[in-house]
């Protein structure tokens, strides 16, 4: 899962991407408006974490352009306090949640969360695909009853491909979820982290139907 951050004030946008590295997720920054509204509009986000004050463009002027394109991408507004009308412009100007700044990133974060889990509300927080279930919030995963540990970037890529169940992503799609702008990853580095998961998720499970499927010349998908 990839989160676009545009925050001017470089510590908070800075803490913000660590701690959602932290969690598992790709994060890109933007220091500003114009920034931020290319990225928005250029890359593949699950999510944006939108500052209202910024300098090129304001927040709420981005928020109503990416949805005048049809980008709907789940956003979450910034606000200071005290800006109580701005918050209620920016829920009109089709953002989806707002959180007053200061606040706690775990807070944060649950948010972002439920932003995007919003489209599967009925599912609750465990991705189940099969006998393998995945835990977002407690980072764990099992498969029948057994623990599995994973490094941060095959809980993000299990992740993805655990939240769209039996749809195939190329590489490029996948990069564009689970890496961030800056890591200039590889198509090839996809195909070694679907390695890795399999020989977490399936080698170890030999009685049990593979998971992870390569669709030859499209892509991967779970199911
Ligand atoms: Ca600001």
């Amino acid at each position: 899962m990839r989160i676009l951050v545009v925050e001017d004030e470089h510590q908070i946008a800075n803490s913000i991407k660590k701690g959602l590295e932290l969690e598992g997720f790709a994060a890109d920054v933007a220091y500003d408006g114009i920034e931020g509204f290319d990225l928005a509009s250029t890359e593949d986000y699950d999510a944006i974490v939108l500052d209202l004050m910024l300098p090129g463009m304001e927040g709420m002027e981005i928020c109503r352009k990416l949805r005048q394109e049809k980008i709907h991408t789940p956003i979450l507004i910034l606000t200071a306090k005290g800006q109580l009308e701005d918050k209620v412009k920016g829920l009109n100007s089709g953002a989806d949640d707002y959180l007053v700044k200061p606040f706690a990133f775990e807070e944060l974060l649950a948010r972002i969360r439920a932003l995007i889990r919003r489209p599967k509300a009925a599912n609750g927080t465990t991705l189940v695909v099969g006998d393998l279930s995945l835990n977002p919030l407690t980072f764990t995963l099992e498969r029948s009853g057994k623990e599995i540990r994973l490094s941060n970037k095959e809980f993000g890529l299990l992740e993805f491909l655990m939240r769209h169940p039996g749809q195939i992503f190329t590489k490029d799609q996948i990069i564009g979820h689970v890496w961030n702008y800056d890591a200039d990853i590889l198509p090839n580095t996809v195909e070694v982290y679907v390695g890795y998961l399999r020989n977490k998720i399936d080698r170890p499970f030999p009685k049990k139907k593979a998971l992870i499927h390569t669709v030859r010349g499209f892509g991967y998908k779970i199911g």
